[in-house]
């Protein structure tokens, strides 16, 4: 590493001729960079790439740069944890870079005070640079291939490994330098700056002193949520629909779940229909998303109605969604027992196919093939389970002191289905035969509520859990909030720069 690569794939098709023509350009964009904190690297926010194969050079230890007292930045010195979630590390005080902002103002002091009414405005001798870490690539390496001087590089290397402690950088991680050109060693720019972002709350910056030394200090970016909105409008799947309106697929699928409650997807909903979800992102103090949003609520507007759905956590509870009203958009109980089951025959009076007279069906039979599972309605406690006469195999579940549901007909039980046994809604319970008096594989589903039989069909919009009390006002005063947002918060185009990123720019030398 102490020679001077051969040019490298890093410098080919490099536009040094027209490097001094974007002189001005350059500098003007490294002063805008350094006042807003590198917006070059906005489009790096995918904390995935953190996760990418390392480089396989490892990091040497910090060591003091020769002669000099060892001046570890007292932010290097701190335990870094990268964090994928909770509680944003505190913001590096504007102390701690206001020092390294004040060096890069100085430069702004020999700028032209107006270069566009200046026919030969001096060349500035600071530019910036973006380069991106190739597979194998070192920040050394890199500085080598653009030549920059040895004693240089070895001191930037030290200073950033002890930055960057056990780390790697990922491949593709972009470098932001503010080079200079030095009279003296013309064809070996000097590093005024480093800097490179891994993770959108984290900066890793080092800085040459007047004095030559580097210094190296890492930058905390405080993490904070931001409520945006996303308009869409369906065509082809909703899911799909919703992604490419720039709803995040994590919040997109949550607002189908939620949705799924209420609304048949295969009847109800046409091409066109509109949809509206507030999210909630986290963005950092200069402007980056950390998080592309969750989902606050959503609305999706079929035919004859608006559907709408709203985050909640009651207290001591989990997240869940919920309607405006306060209800919780899942039911305490399935629609039915299994999927994919075909009603065969419904609760009221009928010829007993098998007994031959007439007599009250107190259930719903579900017609499937033998062998496919039974989930429990709900959440409750195995009372029964056994043969049970003309039932045949039988299981019967307390759900609350009011409500039971009985399944009957069964082939065999569900693993761990006993007597007193906890079950979860969902839950297989058992599987499909035509044990009892039965004329063939089926189901036969029966919903009680104080110990009478009643049409399970007939339930479905009693089960649902209603928020109350303090829960309930606290849910409706957010309510009112995410319906006005619905209608009133920025858009995500409104919060995202039309800006592109500039593209790195590939060069040699000055
Ligand atoms: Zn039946």
């Amino acid at each position: 590493m102490t020679d001077s690569p051969p040019p490298s794939d890093r410098s080919k098709g490099a536009a040094s001729t027209a490097l001094g023509l974007f002189r001005p350009v350059l500098f003007a964009a490294a002063a805008i960079g350094l006042a807003l904190g590198g917006l070059v690297l906005s489009h790096r926010s995918n904390p995935e790439i953190a996760a990418l194969p390392p480089a396989p050079r490892p990091e040497k230890p910090a060591v003091s740069a020769a002669g000099e007292p060892k001046t570890e930045p007292r932010t290097a010195a701190a335990p870094i944890v990268l964090p994928e979630a909770g509680p944003p590390p505190p913001p590096i005080a504007a102390s701690d870079f206001r020092s390294l902002q004040a060096d890069f103002r100085g430069f702004g002091a020999t700028r032209p005070a107006e270069p566009a009414a200046e026919p030969e405005p001096p060349a500035p001798d600071h530019y910036e640079l973006t380069l991106r870490l190739e597979r194998g690539d070192t920040i050394e390496k890199l500085l080598a291939d653009i030549d920059v001087p040895e004693a240089d590089r070895k001191q930037i290397h030290e200073r950033f490994a002890a930055l960057l402690k056990k780390r790697r950088l990922a491949v593709g991680q972009e470098v932001e330098l503010i080079l200079q050109n030095v009279p003296e060693q013309p064809d070996a720019p000097r590093v005024l700056a480093l800097s490179v972002r891994p993770q959108p709350e984290r900066e890793f910056i080092v800085t040459r002193r007047e004095d030559g030394v580097y210094e190296g200090e890492e930058k905390i970016y405080q993490v904070s949520p931001r409520i945006v909105r996303v308009e869409g409008e369906r065509h082809g799947p909703l899911e799909q629909s919703g992604v490419r309106a720039g709803v995040p697929p994590g919040a997109m699928s949550d607002f189908m779940r939620a949705l799924s409650y209420e609304v048949d997807f295969q009847r109800e909903l046409k091409q066109g229909m509109k949809f509206t979800v507030l999210l909630e992102q986290l963005v950092t103090s200069d402007g980056r998303v950390t998080h592309p949003g969750r989902l606050l609520a959503g609305e999706l507007r079929l035919l004859k109605r608006t559907v709408t759905v709203i985050r909640f956590r009651p207290q001591n509870g989990a997240d869940g969604f919920y309607n405006p009203n306060g209800e919780s958009v899942v039911r305490a109980f399935l629609r039915t027992p299994m999927d994919a089951s075909k009603i065969s025959s419904r609760f009221g009076m009928r010829e007993h196919p098998v007994l031959g007279y007439s007599a009250l069906h107190a259930g719903v039979d579900f017609a499937a093939p033998p062998g496919t599972p039974i989930l429990a309605a709900g959440a409750g406690r195995v009372v029964q389970a056994g043969p049970n006469g003309g039932y045949g195999l039988y299981v019967k579940l307390q759900h609350t002191s009011d409500v039971a549901t009985a399944y009957a007909h069964m082939s065999r039980f569900g693993p761990g289905i006993k007597q007193g046994a906890v079950v979860r809604q969902g839950q297989v319970i058992g599987f499909v035969g035509s044990t009892g008096l039965s004329t063939g594989p089926h189901l036969h589903y029966e919903f009680h509520r104080a110990g009478k039989q009643v049409n399970p069909l007939a339930q479905k919009f009693a089960m649902r859990a209603q928020l109350v009390g303090k829960d309930g006002q606290r849910f409706h005063a957010l309510a009112r909030q995410y319906l006005a947002q619905l209608k009133n918060a920025p858009t995500v185009a409104q919060t995202t720069p039309a800006k592109e990123p500039s593209p790195p720019q590939e060069a040699r030398r000055p």
